[in-house]
């Protein structure tokens, strides 16, 4: 597992050399006091509750020092609060850089080790809390995705913060690298059962409800394509070329991972034992 971890930040690392270009970091205001911050292909979400800062994943050393001196501009109020979305490198890591912070809330899956920091809170299914005006929803997604993954939905702010599951007008991450696909679309399923206005992904623009939807059914017809493609006895090398999913082609990364979510999910569903 911490190999795959490894291969997963270097892959991240790659792709962010090879768009150089485009790197950039920047908070935004969704609504209300529920804030947005981009590093580079990475997204997280802060809140200012009136009685501390909530804060979620640090991304990086770097991001999250950067971010803690930004949210001092915006507030004089301390962090108390960190959550994580999971444990993957390329979001869990530089916690260290928030200071001392009172709670860290993470899945009952999560390493213990998780980013050098040690989890003052954990659960199973659900759980919420209350900080100043806000209230904190959280669920787990269950396994797809790594095993630790949950979703935040704010209220009243109705703001979701979910990573990697799925983000809004954007294909799934590579071959779903390690993952059960059947397990990634139930995942998607208790996304699209929360409530929320807002979604702000840890990749991708901000969406809603409706781009969850729609990242559901790319991923029912691609399994349903491919099915049927690997049932005819297609190759997965044809399958990349026939498989074209060419209603998503204004999705990010349609260019860059499209042949890889074909191969992955051909891989499922060989492995799974849906098709021989
Ligand atoms: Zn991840």
């Amino acid at each position: 597992m911490k190999r795959l971890l490894m291969t997963l930040v270097i892959l991240s690392l790659g792709t962010s050399a090879a768009f150089a270009q485009d790197v950039k970091r920047e908070i935004t205001r969704v609504t209300g006091d529920v804030y947005r911050f981009q590093n580079k292909f990475h997204v997280n979400m802060f809140v200012v509750t009136g009685e501390g800062v909530v804060v979620t994943d640090p991304i990086n050393q770097e991001a999250a020092r950067w971010l803690k001196a930004e949210i001092a501009k915006i507030t004089d109020e301390p962090i108390t609060h960190l959550i994580y979305s999971h444990s993957h490198g390329d979001h869990a890591s530089g916690g260290t850089e928030y200071g001392d912070v009172p709670n860290v809330i993470a899945h009952r899956n999560a390493p213990e080790d998780i980013d050098l920091m040690e989890p003052t809170m954990r659960f199973d299914d659900k759980t919420s809390f209350t900080v100043g005006s806000k209230t904190f929803e959280l669920t787990y997604l269950g396994p797809g995705h790594g095993n630790d993954l949950i979703a935040t939905v704010v209220r009243p702010d109705d703001v979701a913060f979910v990573v990697d599951a799925v983000s809004a007008k954007r294909l799934f991450y590579r071959d779903f690298p390690g993952s059960n696909v059947d397990h990634w679309i139930e995942q998607v399923k208790k996304v699209n059962a929360l409530d929320f206005d807002f979604l702000i992904g840890g990749h991708g623009p901000v969406g809603n409800k409706r781009d969850v939807a729609a990242g559901l059914v790319y991923l029912e017809e691609l399994r349903a394509s491919v099915l049927k493609g690997l049932k005819a006895g297609k190759s997965v090398d044809e399958l990349k070329t026939s498989v074209t999913m060419a209603k998503y082609k204004d999705w990010g990364s349609y260019d860059q991972w499209r042949e890889l979510n074909v191969q992955g999910m051909a891989r499922h569903l060989k492995e799974s034992g849906a098709v021989y």
